[in-house]
């Protein structure tokens, strides 16, 4: 299907010169319209940095050390992001992009009814609506995220955080987004509230057709409810697949890892295993394939080459990994 959003060699540091933490490193990822992408990795393995970065909302030190992020409105032109204007990056973000960060549900706020916060934000993008209409549509929206209209009156300390977040959503969705982000917290939140969220996001997105990019530590709650998903460590993608594929086999040792640090969700029992060792210090990055120190199965070239990421063969169409098992010949599919 289409793209909705290509990111092409996208770098991301914290700091200038000698000092820069490289926290993202050459990051190749494309969404497409109406799919869930899942991106999972170890805290610390840059997907919020990441998220930050092709939404320039990084905060300082970080900045953006190049790449492309290349947003295909649903009419006109596709647009690199990064070469944006502030003033054009603003009416970008508005008209097409909900990004729903770690921590969202606090940043609404305490002294106004979630009606009011709500109302504003479809004047905002609906000028010309009527009061009675926005009135409407803030019931409408509060329903599609499961949160019954009487509660419009509330103020935020009278919800719990899991209707606070889903009030986020539906602001978010007050927006008609072409595609939503969310990065959820890898402790805050619980692995309860992520899953009726996700799950609530794949459903609307089937109805609505947006695209979502879904960050996450968690790579069960990826496998039930993406469509595909990404897998990051040390600041790359280090494999890419189908979900069902990744979770029938994974080709990556470390994506290999993560799939047995929590229980399986059907068939045979799992030996739970995690993985042994410490993520990567981003300051003093091992040579050659930055996991070899906590890999099962380094061999020969792994502490000397970096392994690219590309296609693993005819064997796996879709898929692409950073790994000497799979010595891959072309460049990774978009
Ligand atoms: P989590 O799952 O904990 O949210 P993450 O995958 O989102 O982790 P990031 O927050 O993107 O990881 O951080 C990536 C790396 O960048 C980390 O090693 C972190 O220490 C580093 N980093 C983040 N912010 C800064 C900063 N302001 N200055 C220097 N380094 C930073
Ligand atoms: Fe392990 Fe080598 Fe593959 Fe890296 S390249 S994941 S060290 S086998
Ligand atoms: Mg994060």
């Amino acid at each position: 299907s289409e793209p909705v959003l290509e990111i092409r060699g996208l770098c991301v540091d914290y700091g200038l010169g000698d000092d820069a933490v490289h926290a993202v490193r050459d990051v190749d990822l494309t969404l497409h319209r109406g799919e869930v992408l899942g991106l999972a990795g170890e805290s610390g393995s840059g997907k919020s940095t990441l998220a930050y970065g092709l939404t320039r909302l990084l905060p300082p030190p970080g900045v953006v050390g190049g790449g492309q992020v290349v947003y295909h409105p649903t009419d006109g032109p596709p647009v690199d992001v990064l070469t944006l204007s502030p003033a054009q990056l603003r009416a970008f973000r508005w008209a097409e992009t909900s990004i729903v960060f770690q921590g969202a549900m606090n940043s609404l706020n305490p002294v106004h009814r979630i009606s009011t916060q709500l109302l504003d934000v479809i004047k905002a993008h609906e000028p010309k609506s009527t009061a009675p209409g926005r009135q409407a549509r803030a019931r409408e929206l509060l329903r599609l995220v499961g949160i019954s209209a009487d509660r419009l009156d509330s103020y935020p300390h009278q919800l719990s955080g899991g209707m606070r977040q889903r009030v986020m959503i539906a602001m978010a969705l007050a927006l008609e987004p072409q595609l939503v982000i969310m990065d959820e917290p890898t402790t805050a939140l619980d692995v309860v509230m992520q899953r009726q969220i996700l799950g609530q996001l794949a459903e609307l997105r089937q109805r609505l057709g947006f695209a979502v990019l879904f960050i996450t530590h968690d790579l069960s709650l990826l496998v039930e409810f993406s469509d595909r998903i990404a897998i990051m460590y040390g600041g790359r993608i280090v494999e890419q697949a189908p979900a069902a594929e990744l979770y029938r086999r994974a080709l990556h040792p470390y994506t290999e890892g993560l799939l047995h640090s929590f229980p399986a969700l059907r068939g045979p029992r799992r030996e739970l295993t995690g993985i042994p060792g410490s993520p990567p210090d981003l300051r003093a990055m091992p040579g050659g394939c930055a996991f070899h120190p906590r890999c099962p199965d380094a061999f020969g070239p792994c502490d000397k080459e970096l392994p690219p990421l590309g296609p693993p063969g005819d064997d796996h169409p879709g898929r692409a990994v950073a790994c000497w098992l799979h010595p891959t010949a072309a460049p990774a599919p978009h």
